[in-house]
């Protein structure tokens, strides 16, 4: 069977992420156990792996429990606070999956976290709370030079990438984006769908990569539009993308 991937919401706004092919079942940040659980039950799924990208609680919180019944490997970043990680992996590695044939390659994406990290082939990316569809994480840790570094590596992956990420953020992202960048075709189509998504509960996730550099202030830093806002928020603010990206972060905060 192909691989399908289901998104398990837990608490207010979080996805865990499961990819599974009918046997065998893969989980993404499991911030929460019971929700999980629950879906391996009623799919008759066997979990294999964990994939942890960061050490939130609401992306490990689970991991415990869910490791007492099922001691499976645990891929994620180099992190004491990450006891659980049994494959520690940094950038250049790949978590490997054999019984779903997958191999995703890691990349290290401090920002939001400093061990922060991510996994991607060139279908999918599970992109923890670096990436957000029409957002980005917040700079809990790290600086805005890193983060615009972090999100650069994300935005160099081809345009077909399914984007997963770990929160349902997308609406209120799209009325701070359309704040930054209110004339941006692209964007207004998001908001617009993400809208309608919302408004019967349904998930605005994935997106792809290509929708994300053409709607998504955070990977647009180069753009005019987004430095004319940047320097009208905080003049003096200039073209370097870091500044600009730490302008509009700075901003996103307090919106
Ligand atoms: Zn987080
Ligand atoms: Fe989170």
């Amino acid at each position: 069977m192909p691989l399908s991937i289901t998104a398990i919401p837990a608490f207010e706004t979080n996805y865990i992420w499961a990819l599974h092919n009918g046997r065998d079942c893969v989980l993404v940040d499991p911030g929460s156990s019971a929700e999980p659980m629950a879906f391996l039950q009623s799919h008759g799924l066997t979990l294999c792996a964990l994939l942890l990208t960061h050490h939130h609680h609401d992306h490990i919180g689970g991991a415990d429990d869910i490791l007492a019944r099922h001691p499976v490997p645990v891929w994620g970043p180099v992190d004491p606070r990450i006891p659980q990680v049994n494959r520690p992996v940094s950038e250049g590695d790949q978590a490997l999956v054999p019984e779903l044939e997958l191999q995703l390659d890691v990349l290290e994406t401090p920002g939001h976290t400093t061990t922060h990290i991510v996994f991607h082939n060139d279908e999918m990316l599970l992109a923890g709370d670096t990436l957000f569809s029409i957002g980005c994480g917040r700079l809990f840790e790290g600086t805005p030079a890193q983060m615009q570094a972090s999100l650069d590596k994300l935005a160099a992956l081809p345009d077909q990438v399914k984007v997963y990420c770990a929160h349902e953020y997308t609406l209120d992202n799209c009325r701070f984006a359309l704040a930054v960048e209110p004339d941006n075709p692209a964007l207004q189509a998001r908001a617009e769908q993400a809208g309608q998504l919302r408004k019967s509960s349904h998930i605005t996730l994935p997106s792809t990569l290509g929708e994300e550099r053409a709607a998504n202030p955070f990977l647009r830093t180069r753009e005019a539009d987004v430095i004319d806002a940047a320097n009208r928020r905080e003049p003096g603010t200039g073209q370097d993308p870091a500044a600009v990206f730490g302008a509009i972060r700075r901003w996103k905060d307090t919106f």
